[in-house]
């Protein structure tokens, strides 16, 4: 698998069968990756459109995975797809060994889920927070388990990034951040562990590139094109980070800026007005087919990292 050369270990009794709440960009590629490592996923979303979406887009992955990774003879789509079940309502749950969070990054809206997940999960099960930049700490203190709580700052695509950011919250006990290494591992995948600060290593600096990069637009100093032109030729970076923006979503960034100019009081992360208009006016980038970038016609899109 991309995840790394060599194959994954088989997933461990007691971590064998994996709640993934929230079925868009990250939560898609999460439940994908699980289930290509033989892993049973519950997926769950609000609503069985979004879920029928899902589905759809895992088989497409699933039969291109092959191709991107230099892999081939995984499991075949219908063999992922076997492996996951569908569902809107949090009862599977009650057979989770470990949860995956993926949902909208709001507070309000993770914080709506974690008590449900806390009454339905069994005790053993522990909580990883995919989250871009709230506090770890804080998601914990939504649970009765704070101890069980730990943040995976997953990169996207998910199957293609053999790296996760992980983090520490204050209560999260050593048994926890071993038990969520041993699940990346299961994954193909390696964590990286670091203390928890709202942004936490990555985000804290992309965040704020990204955002001066929209002000460099809005303030006329060079297009968008440009403005990656000069960071992809120059610095040789794979994506400029406007069309990292466009890849993560960027709705995603302006939540993510707004979380963190409240969690640090520092104006230096108040979002480009630039940013906040696209948003409004619906272009959230490669998942609506438009950001800085038009995705509507594959070719004139720059290639994803
Ligand atoms: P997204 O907008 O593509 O998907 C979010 C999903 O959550 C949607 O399908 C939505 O219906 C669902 N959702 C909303 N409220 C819910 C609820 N109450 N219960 C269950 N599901 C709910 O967002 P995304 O890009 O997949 O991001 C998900 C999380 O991962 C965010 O916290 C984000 O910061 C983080 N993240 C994103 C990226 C990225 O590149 N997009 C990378 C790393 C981490």
């Amino acid at each position: 698998m991309a995840m790394t050369d060599k194959a994954p270990p088989a997933p461990a009794p007691g971590l064998s069968t994996i709640g993934v709440v929230g079925a868009g960009v990250m939560g898609v590629g999460v439940a994908q990756n699980l289930a290509q490592t033989g892993h049973r996923v519950l997926l769950l979303d609000l609503n069985q459109g979004v879920l029928d979406t899902a589905r759809a887009q895992i088989r497409q992955n699933v039969r291109f995975h092959g191709m991107f990774s230099g892999t081939r003879g995984g499991p075949s789509p219908s063999e992922v797809l076997d492996r996951i079940t569908f569902t809107t309502d949090y009862g599977p749950f009650a057979e989770a060994d470990f949860v995956v969070e993926n949902a909208t990054e709001k507070v309000p809206v993770k914080e709506s889920i974690y008590p449900l997940l806390d009454r339905v999960c069994p005790p053993h099960a522990c909580f990883a927070a995919n989250t871009s930049c709230i506090s770890i700490t804080r998601i914990g203190s939504w649970t009765g388990r704070p101890d069980r709580v730990l943040g995976m700052h997953f990169m996207n695509p998910v199957p293609l990034k053999p790296v996760v950011e992980t983090i520490r919250g204050y209560h999260t006990s050593q048994q926890t951040v071993d038990t969520g290494l041993r699940f990346l591992r299961q994954m193909g995948k390696e964590g990286i562990v670091v203390t928890d600060l709202p942004g936490f290593v990555s985000n804290r600096v992309l965040m704020i590139t990204i955002n001066e990069a929209v002000w460099e637009v809005q303030d006329g100093v060079a297009s968008a094109e440009d403005v990656d032109r000069i960071f992809v030729t120059c610095f040789g970076h794979k994506m400029g980070p406007l069309a990292t923006g466009d890849l993560i979503g960027l709705d995603t960034i302006l939540h993510s800026l707004q979380i963190l100019q409240e969690s640090y009081g520092d104006p230096k992360f108040r979002p480009a007005p630039l940013l906040v208009k696209m948003v409004d006016a619906g272009l959230h980038g490669r998942k609506t087919g438009r950001g800085f970038f038009d995705y509507s016609v594959p070719a004139a899109a720059p290639a994803a990292a």
